[in-house]
């Protein structure tokens, strides 16, 4: 069934829930879905409507104190069904067992032991979600070259699955489901005892307010929108749900997207389909101490041009690119790439790090909520794994004659500081997951630290976030989070 709260009325009974959901972007829907198809009756409550309005983005405005002057919410992520689906590039891939390593050099706990295999249960279902085939790295074709310290990255491409487009009708004519639009998660409401959930708050567009109750709560708002409702719902507990340790917020990770440089092709087999990306073993990973990565090279240089016109462009590379002004004249009338144009970009893992984080600032949105302050920030660690993958891979690069790679200074030279960091609209971390309720926030199975009927899903749970997009992670997260909350309902 579907509801829009703006149109709700408060004194209309509504059936006893098992579990209600806050937040309707991939993971909200996908724990809705297993939850129904169990039999489990469930309200999926979305801050947005179908489309996307005004009213529901601006919540998303915050500041940012840290790396990267903008607007990482509000830019990044789509408040409305379907959540940042709506615009996600679909690229596909996992994380590597090394990434569900503990590594004493990160400084941090990582996932807790046996989260590999519990996920990787989930991986045929994660892939039908997204529409990408379970073997499809099986049938990738395998590359000629060979190198012990860097290995060409598995990805698979989703449409990329919109759920908005995908779900929509099977939740709205679900029996098991009643979705509710322009429903706005102000408060959680608890027990006396504060250890356990007692309603969910809503508010409309409107300001009327709806109260909601069920056996158990899911917080599924976005990575950093659970932080910041976390640390918003302080009325019972001062410090905010959840934030006994003051761990909410804390440890807010992104990939980064370091530009290393140029390169010019030696080994043309090699980028003969264009760009070719390329992650560190693990050995090396392990050797180093360093992150996982995607490492991108780009081959604008096309040296072997077909067609009629190879002529004309080959001739046309040999003048025209020897003086810079010419150069650049050329770029802007033709698509003429001259020698050294391939440029070298990436997705770098960045090490948790607890001061790397979101807080509260004093500007309020229209609920009353105090919005976000992020404060992104790279550590010594992060800075190692930057300049040791971008050396390594031009020294490998070198050895095989695979290309030859033009570092910029900052690589090379520690002295000289990385300024650009970049991002990939990751956010991950800052509800993390941990065994000792000191490190974290959620426990394995997602729920709350010190609370029992309340869990989080989505990257605010990551404890690390490997070298890879996030989604098929958070996709057999929410899956595992979802049977589980199965087997806790009768
Ligand atoms: C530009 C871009 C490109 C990306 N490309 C890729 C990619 O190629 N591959 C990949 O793996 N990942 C990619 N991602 C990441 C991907 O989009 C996320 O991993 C995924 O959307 C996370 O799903 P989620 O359900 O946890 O959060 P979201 O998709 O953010 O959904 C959260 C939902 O909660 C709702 N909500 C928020 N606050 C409230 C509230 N108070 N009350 C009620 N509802 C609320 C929102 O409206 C939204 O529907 C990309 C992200 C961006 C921004």
């Amino acid at each position: 069934m579907l509801f829009d709260l703006n149109a709700f009325d408060s004194n209309a009974s509504t059936r006893n829930y098992d579990v209600c959901i806050c937040g309707a972007g991939p993971s909200g829907i996908t724990i809705a879905r297993i939850l129904a198809n169990a039999g489990k009756n469930v309200a999926l409550f979305e801050g947005g409507g179908f489309e996307l309005t005004e009213a529901s983005q601006d919540l998303y405005h915050g500041k940012n104190i840290g790396l990267n002057n903008w607007d990482a919410i509000y830019n990044c992520r789509l408040r409305y069904f379907g959540g940042t689906s709506n615009h996600w590039g679909g690229r596909c891939s996992f994380f590597d067992s090394v990434d569900f390593e503990q590594r004493d050099y990160f400084g941090m706990p990582g996932w807790p032991d046996g989260s590999r295999e519990e996920m990787f249960k989930h991986l045929a279902e994660a892939c039908a979600i997204v529409d990408i085939p379970e073997n499809i790295f099986d049938e990738l074709p395998k590359s000629h070259w060979k190198s012990n310290n860097f290995r060409i990255s598995e990805r698979a491409f989703s449409p990329p699955t919109r759920f908005r487009t995908k779900y929509i009708d099977e939740i709205k004519h679900s029996e098991k489901i009643d979705l509710y639009l322009n429903a706005n998660l102000t408060d959680v409401r608890l027990h006396d005892n504060l250890s356990s959930v007692r309603h969910f708050e809503l508010k409309n567009y409107k300001n009327d307010t709806f109260q909601f109750t069920s056996k158990l709560f899911v917080l599924a708002t976005g990575a950093s929108e659970n932080a910041k409702l976390l640390l918003n719902f302080d009325k019972q507990i001062p410090k905010g749900v959840g934030n006994q340790n003051d761990m909410v917020g804390r440890c807010f990770m992104e990939h980064f997207n370091v530009d290393f440089g140029n390169f010019i092709v030696e080994d043309h087999l090699m980028w003969e389909q264009g760009t070719v990306q390329f992650s560190p073993t693990e050995a090396l990973i392990r050797k180093l101490k360093i992150g996982n990565a995607v490492i991108d090279f780009n081959p604008n240089l096309r040296t072997k041009d077909y067609g009629r016109l190879h002529a004309l462009k080959q001739s046309a590379r040999e003048y025209i690119c020897q003086t810079e002004t010419m150069k650049s004249f050329a770029r802007k009338i033709t698509e003429l790439d001259c020698e050294g144009d391939g440029a070298i970009t990436s997705l770098i893992e960045q090490t948790p790090n607890l001061n790397s984080r979101i807080t509260l600032g004093t500007e309020k949105d229209v609920f009353g909520h105090r919005r976000v302050v992020l404060n992104w920030l790279p550590s010594k660690a992060d800075d190692i794994t930057i300049r040791t993958l971008g050396q390594e891979i031009a020294k490998d690069f070198a050895r095989t004659k695979l290309a030859r790679i033009q570092l910029r200074d900052f690589v090379l030279d520690e002295n000289i500081p990385i300024k650009d960091y970049g991002h990939h609209c990751h956010q991950m971390g800052t509800t993390r997951m941990s065994i000792n309720p000191k490190d974290g926030v959620v426990d394995f199975n997602q729920r709350v630290h010190g609370l029992e009927n309340f869990y989080i899903a989505g990257s605010s749970v990551f404890p690390t976030g490997g070298g890879c997009n996030p989604t098929m992670t958070v996709l057999m997260t929410s899956l595992r989070l979802a049977k589980h909350l199965v087997s806790l309902v009768n």
